[in-house]
């Protein structure tokens, strides 16, 4: 877990010593504190979401992603407590009795992304010339950046009471990829037919959730190419083939002959199916 204190007291002597210069670094401080704060969230969340399932990477991008795939309770601020006594059938434990463990506070991927684009627009970039004589200042304007940095401070502030982290809580469902890898997700938040992608960032594997009742299995997703030599039916991970360019050429060897095929993306004429 991030230790947020030594990022704000940093950012705080940048903005006490009110110069155009390190209110600008004051400001690339808060920034980079917001985007390490949700990529750490991401990061304790690694085991249910894939790296290649992500499709944006800016930060409050990043925690709505979390909110839909992982844990949709991200932002609301939770404290674990636990009972002293071990819990008895139909006895209510007294409040006395639970010693509390951490808090987690809530993420509000709304602000942060607002705050993480302003301190860019308003410090980390040079307006562009409007004519001729319009001179290329050193730095953004100074009261403006102090302002926002206050507020982006005050965010890392409330952000910096956490104490622990949870991954979300509620029924989980996991399947083991061909790599050997043990992939987990949260039954509430997984969707029929829904995609996912190995955990594993060496595995190209993705796999298809299908809900049967309360029930889920996952499906490798394959693209079979037939060989040339021995037509064996050869499957091949759908990453792997999806992220082949249309000019491009890949190859395989045949499980069955070891023969060695290629293949393309081909251009094909369809038609609608209904009318
Ligand atoms: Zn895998
Ligand atoms: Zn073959």
């Amino acid at each position: 877990m991030i230790d947020l204190h030594p990022i704000i007291q940093r950012t705080r002597d940048l903005l006490s010593q009110d110069t155009d210069a390190s209110v600008t670094y004051a400001a690339l401080e808060a920034r980079l504190a917001l985007e390490k704060v949700c990529y750490d969230r991401l990061r304790q969340c690694h085991d249910y979401i894939s790296h290649s399932d992500l499709k944006k990477w800016q930060p409050n991008q990043i925690v709505n992603t979390l909110i839909s795939e992982v844990d949709q309770h991200a932002t609301e601020t939770r404290t674990l407590s636990i009972s002293r006594q071990p819990a008895l059938e139909g006895i209510e434990p007294n409040d006395d009795d639970y010693v509390e463990i951490g808090t987690e506070v809530g993420f509000d991927p709304k602000l942060i992304g607002k705050l993480w684009n302003a301190l860019a627009r308003l410090a980390l970039h040079v307006r562009i010339p409007e004519h001729r004589e319009d001179q290329i200042s050193d730095y953004g304007d100074r009261d403006q950046i102090k302002a926002k940095v206050i507020e982006a401070l005050a965010e890392l502030e409330r952000l910096s009471g956490t104490t622990m982290t949870f991954s979300g809580i509620g029924e989980e469902v996991s399947f083991t990829c061909r790599c050997g890898t043990r992939n987990k997700r949260r039954a509430s938040l997984l969707r029929n037919k829904q995609s996912v992608s190995c955990i594993n960032p060496e595995c190209k594997a993705s796999w298809t959730a299908h809900k049967v009742g309360a029930e889920f299995t996952f499906e490798a997703h394959t693209a079979s190419v037939t060989c040339d030599k021995c037509q064996s039916d050869n499957l091949m991970p759908w990453r792997l083939v999806a992220a082949l360019q249309y000019e491009q050429t890949g190859s395989f060897s045949c499980h069955n002959c070891n023969h060695k095929n290629y293949f393309q993306w081909r251009l094909t004429q369809v038609r609608p199916q209904s009318a």
